[in-house]
């Protein structure tokens, strides 16, 4: 009885709030959550998992020693992705970031390469940001990340150095010279030798960057990065 009753209010709340498709709105059915099968079926996938040199992984050839560089999806302007990566980050939809996080991780522990991990790390958001979105977008991929894959997140290794990012925050050039200042990394009770820095669009790969400098500064040696999408 009271089963049915729970029921019968969900389908209520139902009818007055469908639940939509982050990328499309179009109305989910019930085995559907957070994106439509359409969606799913259509979503441009880079697959660079799965390619060691793939062109996001090349940006940083030269610029950074990394273990591996990835990213889920590719970010078009005015598409599925750019869609769901607003619903994300500006309409206080954290499932988002996190279903996203499952459905790579489910692609990603299937890679021997990413089966050695021991931690996930977020890169992290402005205080400020933080305070106004109420989560961290890159957080929620890695809290989906981590359930499929069990491997633990560490959101307090990395941080803002928020006393260096005023000081650069003056000048432009000066700013984007200081990068890698603007983080901060804590050395972590456990040695931690191989791990995956999440981020959540990746443009020009310059805060990855600037973030890897520091958690290789504090004896981390195989970096992994993974972005929900990546900018051509
Ligand atoms: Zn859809």
């Amino acid at each position: 009885m009271l089963a049915s009753i729970k029921q019968y209010l969900k389908d209520f709340d139902a009818l007055f709030f469908p639940r939509v498709c982050q990328s499309c709105g179009r109305s989910l059915v019930k085995t559907e959550s957070c994106f439509c099968t359409i969606c799913i079926y259509q979503l441009p996938y880079t697959k660079y998992h799965l390619d060691q040199n793939n062109k996001l992984a090349k940006q940083f050839w030269g610029r950074l020693d990394i273990a591996s560089a990835a990213a889920f999806l590719y970010f078009n302007k005015a598409g599925k992705v750019q869609n769901m990566m607003h619903q994300l980050k500006y309409n206080n939809q954290p499932q988002v970031g996190v279903e996203l996080g499952k459905m790579y991780g489910k692609e990603l522990v299937k890679e021997f390469h990413y089966n050695n991990i021991e931690a996930i790390i977020p890169v992290p958001l402005h205080p400020k940001k933080f305070k106004k979105r109420g989560y961290n977008q890159s957080e929620q991929f890695a809290i989906g990340l981590s359930e499929i894959m069990k491997i633990p997140v560490y959101n307090q290794i990395l941080y803002r150095d928020l006393e260096k990012e005023s000081q650069t925050g003056k000048s432009r050039t000066l700013r984007f010279d200081n990068m890698e200042a603007v983080f901060k990394a804590e050395k972590p009770n456990l040695a931690l030798n191989n791990i995956l820095l999440v981020d959540d669009t990746i443009t020009t790969g310059a805060t990855l960057e600037s973030c890897a400098l520091v958690l290789q500064s504090i004896g981390i040696k195989k970096i992994n990065i993974v972005g929900i999408a990546f900018t051509e």
